[in-house]
């Protein structure tokens, strides 16, 4: 399976803007809680959008929230010391055995 290493450039990156919690478990703590918060920001654009009729809500504002939601993820693992592009991997390596053509059908929705 090939690594997705770009993705350890990226949590490189942005770790360098992550506060020091002075201890791994506090900035896992934190980094969980507020994982939960951009969830509910990304959610709360499409509630706007889908419930409140709100026209103003693009494609950059669903970018914004996905990308905090990445940024507290990197975080996450950062705190447990495992790599994104690992993460990323054991994730395409669980789908590839759960798909085993490669693919999603209606076939494994009915499991
Ligand atoms: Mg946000």
């Amino acid at each position: 399976m090939k690594k997705i290493i770009e993705l350890d450039v990226y949590q490189e990156l942005a770790m360098k803007t992550s506060k020091d919690f002075g201890s791994k478990e506090k900035q896992l703590e934190y980094a969980i809680l507020s994982l939960c918060g951009e969830a509910g920001e990304l959610a709360n654009l499409l509630k706007k959008k889908v419930y409140h009729n709100k026209k103003n809500i693009e494609k950059d504002n669903f970018i914004d929230e996905a990308s905090d939601v990445l940024w507290y993820l990197s975080c996450i693992m950062n705190a447990l010391g495992i790599k994104l592009s690992d993460l990323a991997t054991f994730n395409i390596e669980k789908l590839s055995k759960r798909y085993k053509d490669g693919k999603y059908t209606e076939k494994h929705y009915s499991k």
